[in-house]
C-alpha cells in the first residue's frame, strides 16, 4: 500500500472543499487557532511514519485524552474498572447529564465526559502525583518527552466548565466520586488540556494497534484483551453520538476532541492523526470526518 501517494491525493482533495464546520466557541482559548488549519500524520506498525500539511503543529487534543486516561486506569484496575463505568453508547452529545440521573450516576461510556470524570478520580485515588505521573505515562508511550498541559487552555476551560462542574457533582451525589470534585475537575481540565501534533499523537497511539505493546521499546502497556477493548470501546463510543456515523463511514476505532483532533487506529496496520479545528454539529472535526471517509475507502484495508 502506497500510503504516501494516497495520503497526499486525498489530503489535497479534502483541503479544498467547502468546510461546513465552525470552531468550538465553548472554550474561549480555543477560538485562538486558524481555522484553516489542516494537518495529517500516518505511523504504521511496520514503521513507517508519513505526514502533511500542519502535521507538525501543536493543537489542543481535549478529548483524545480520554483513551490516555482510560488506558492507565484500565491497567491499574483491571476489570473492576467496569464496576463504575459502563461499555454502551449513549446515543447522546458527549457532556450530556441527561442519563446520569436514571443510572444511579454510573455513566454510559469511558469516553463521555461523565465517563472521564470516573476515571480521572480513579487515577486520583491510584497516583502518588495525579498530574505529573499521567504526563510521564502520556510521554513514555512513544518517548515523545515534548508534550506538555496547556495552563492556557486548562484555565480558559475551568472559567466556564459548568456542566463539568454540574457532571461531577452529580456523580458525587451518587457515590461514584471518591475525591472532592474540585480536584478531580483540576485533573479533568488538565488532561483535556494537552497539547501534542499529529506526528506524536499518532505515534503515541501505535499501542493501540500493536496489542497492547509500545512500538519503540515493546513495553506492555495493556494485555493484547484489554487492547482490543478499548479499540473496541473507540469503535462504539469514540464520536459521542456521531459514533455509528463514524463506525459506517470510516470502519475504525477512534477519537475525537473538540480542537479538532481525530485518532484513528486500524489493528495491526497503522495509527492516522488527523487535524482540522471546524467542528461539525456533533463536536468532531468536520474535514477530519471527510479525509478519514476518503481514506479508508480508497484504501480498501478494512477490520470488517
Ligand atoms: N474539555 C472538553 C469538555 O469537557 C472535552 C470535550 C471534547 O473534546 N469532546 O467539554
Amino acid at each position: 500500500m502506497n500510503f504516501e501517494e494516497l495520503i497526499q491525493n486525498v489530503y489535497h482533495k479534502i483541503k479544498n472543499i467547502d468546510d461546513e464546520g465552525n470552531l468550538a466557541s465553548y472554550i474561549p482559548e480555543l477560538k485562538n487557532v486558524d481555522s484553516e488549519s489542516f494537518g495529517v500524520h500516518i505511523s504504521t506498525i511496520d514503521n513507517f511514519n508519513f505526514g502533511v500539511g500542519n502535521c507538525y503543529e501543536k493543537f489542543s487534543i481535549q478529548s483524545i485524552a480520554k483513551v490516555f486516561a482510560l488506558s492507565l486506569a484500565y491497567s491499574i484496575l483491571g476489570e473492576k474498572l467496569w464496576e463504575r463505568v459502563k461499555v454502551e453508547p449513549s446515543g447522546t452529545a458527549f457532556n450530556s447529564l441527561i442519563q446520569l440521573e436514571v443510572e444511579n450516576g454510573i455513566p454510559r461510556n469511558p469516553f463521555i465526559n461523565a465517563g472521564t470524570h470516573v476515571v480521572s478520580d480513579i487515577l486520583l485515588s491510584n497516583l502518588n502525583n495525579p498530574k505529573e505521573d499521567f504526563l510521564n505515562f502520556v510521554k513514555s508511550l512513544s518517548n515523545c518527552s515534548e508534550i506538555c498541559y496547556s495552563n492556557r487552555i486548562a484555565t480558559s476551560e475551568k472559567n466556564v466548565g459548568y456542566r463539568n462542574v454540574a457532571l461531577c457533582n452529580f456523580i458525587k451525589a451518587f457515590g461514584n466520586i471518591k475525591n472532592k470534585p474540585s480536584d478531580v475537575l483540576d485533573f479533568y481540565f488538565n488532561l483535556c488540556s494537552l497539547e501534542m501534533n499529529c506526528e506524536e499523537l499518532s505515534k503515541l497511539f501505535l499501542f493501540l494497534a500493536n496489542d497492547g505493546f509500545t512500538l519503540e521499546d515493546n513495553k506492555q502497556i495493556l494485555s493484547k484483551s484489554q487492547a482490543k477493548r478499548i479499540n473496541a470501546l473507540m469503535q462504539t463510543c469514540g464520536f459521542y453520538d456521531e459514533s455509528g456515523e463514524f463506525a459506517f463511514k470510516v470502519r475504525l476505532p477512534g477519537n475525537s476532541g473538540v480542537g479538532g483532533g481525530i485518532v484513528a487506529v486500524h489493528p495491526k496496520q497503522y495509527t492516522i492523526a488527523v487535524w482540522s479545528p471546524k467542528l461539525n454539529e456533533k463536536g468532531n472535526s468536520y474535514k477530519g470526518m471527510r479525509f478519514l471517509e476518503e481514506f479508508t475507502t480508497k484504501s480498501e484495508l478494512s477490520i470488517f
